[in-house]
């Protein structure tokens, strides 16, 4: 198969100006992208996203009707999404990350599991720094496998870092397969080291390091932001319980076990390509 061109592009579109309520000053939650893959080997492995609001990546009529959206769908108008019968191994790098960020991060794992019923796990910690676009496949690393989903803190301005000052984090999944076909198999989340304004915990979505996960992690299984203001996955953190919404529920449940095992590509070399532009983020 011909290499394919990329059509990538960025996903976060620009911020909404009805997230910044009542004159607070609201920072954006994260800028959440997809990255495209471009071929290797002998199979054509790509991904693309598209903004929720570009037309074009919205498949159906129906999924206008949906309370959520996804990055990308499949050729049969089905998002793409993770194997549900396969483990999503997480990898997570605790150099940078605050205080109780690996129980944090267990939790949020262990609410978007039982939400989807995808099977996040845990897997352990690696010393992986983040990188940008980050491969998939890194034998000389995790062995002849997918690398698992690598879940860290950074820097904005370090070299491989794809966070602005601004963001909360960032999530990238990675998919690969032929074009119509695609199966997440990978991916990144990196959370803003330098954001001392957030704690730990589930307290509240306005300042807690686990709000920020579970939007991060909803977006690393396939989902994209909504405009209602209720749900995790609205653009701006907001205030309020953390608690996932109705309409994260339903975007979980539309990427997760209920929809079915999928098959996954034979693990192997890509060339991952990301988006030229940085548009797509939004502004605080
Ligand atoms: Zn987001």
């Amino acid at each position: 198969m011909p290499p394919a061109s990329g059509d990538d592009v960025p996903v976060d579109s620009s911020p909404d100006q009805r997230g910044r309520r009542g004159g607070r000053r609201t920072l954006l939650i994260g800028a959440c992208l997809l990255l495209a893959t471009l071929l290797a080997g002998t199979a054509l492995v790509t991904s693309a996203a598209r903004s929720p609001g570009d037309p074009a990546g919205i498949a159906t009529d129906a999924a206008l009707t949906e309370p959520f959206t996804v990055w990308e769908r499949n050729a049969d108008t089905t998002p793409v999404r993770f194997d549900p019968c396969s483990a999503i191994e997480v990898a997570f790098n605790p150099d940078g990350a605050p205080p109780g960020a690996r129980g944090d991060l267990e939790e949020a794992l262990a609410r978007i599991a039982a939400a989807s019923g995808l099977d996040l796990r845990l897997a352990g910690t690696t010393d992986e720094p983040p990188s940008d676009p980050r491969l998939p496949y890194q034998p000389e690393r995790y062995g002849d496998r997918w690398a698992p989903v690598l879940v860290t803190w950074a820097h904005p301005g370090q070299p491989g870092v794809p966070l602005r000052d601004t963001d909360r984090g960032i999530a990238t999944p990675v998919a690969v397969g032929p074009e119509g076909d695609r199966t997440y198999v990978s991916g990144q989340v990196v959370l803003n080291a330098d954001r001392g304004d957030l704690r730990g915990g589930f307290g509240d979505r306005r300042d807690a390091w686990g709000a920020t996960l579970l939007h991060e992690l909803a977006h690393l299984v396939g989902l994209a932001h909504v405009e209602d203001p209720d749900q995790l996955l609205y653009t701006f953190p907001g205030e309020g319980p953390v608690e996932l919404g109705p309409g994260d529920r339903a975007g979980l449940a539309a990427v997760g076990a209920d929809q079915g095992c999928r098959e996954v590509p034979t693990p192997g070399p890509v060339r991952v390509s990301r988006p030229a532009s940085g548009s797509g983020h939004g502004t605080p």
